[in-house]
């Protein structure tokens, strides 16, 4: 079985990491898709949420990371995927995930398999990394250790940035 693994990855942090590697374990072949395009802004250019990705994905063989500037769908339909994979931090992202696995099955036919965070993950999201970052607290528990410096360049690396958290 062949899975997509989309999202902003805005940065990539040890969750979604977490979610690769348990997906890297079940499926033949994941594929991780870096959205490109919506109407979110990103901190981070595709390309260099792609190459952050590739780095920290480098040990598993069977995980692709692609860049998606259309609709998944249509991605998941070129790569010959089986289904859609994303992740579930707590109850609070299940409604807008439903109503992205709803959408996802209506226009394209796809289902949405749900992997759920591990307790020591489940409270981290690129926007806590981004916002703890630009104010130069530490983010180092957050983030796979390989993109660190990636995420410093982009803001800075502020007084506290060393410390533990
Ligand atoms: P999007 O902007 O598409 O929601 P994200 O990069 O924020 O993209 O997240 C991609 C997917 O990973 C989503 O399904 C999200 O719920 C999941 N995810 C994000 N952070 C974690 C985490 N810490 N543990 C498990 N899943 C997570």
């Amino acid at each position: 079985m062949k899975a997509i693994y989309a999202g902003s990855f805005s940065p990539p942090t040890l969750g979604h990491l977490d979610v690769i590697r348990r997906g890297a374990a079940l499926f033949d072949e994941l594929i991780v898709a870096v959205a490109g395009q919506s109407e979110k802004q990103y901190s981070f250019d595709l390309a260099a949420r792609a190459d952050m990705l590739r780095r920290v994905t480098a040990d598993m063989p069977n995980v692709r990371v692609v860049s998606c500037t259309g609709l998944l769908v249509d991605l998941a339909r070129r790569e010959g995927a089986d289904v859609l994979l994303r992740g579930l931090r707590e109850a609070s992202d299940l409604p807008f995930e439903q109503q992205l696995a709803d959408a996802n099955r209506m226009i394209g036919g796809f289902e949405t398999l749900f992997i759920t965070a591990l307790p020591q993950y489940s409270r981290i999201s690129s926007s806590i990394v981004r916002d703890c970052a630009l104010h130069g607290a530490p983010i180092a528990g957050m983030v796979p250790a390989e993109i660190l410096e990636d995420i410093y360049a982009v803001y800075g690396k502020g007084p506290h940035a060393e410390r533990k958290c």
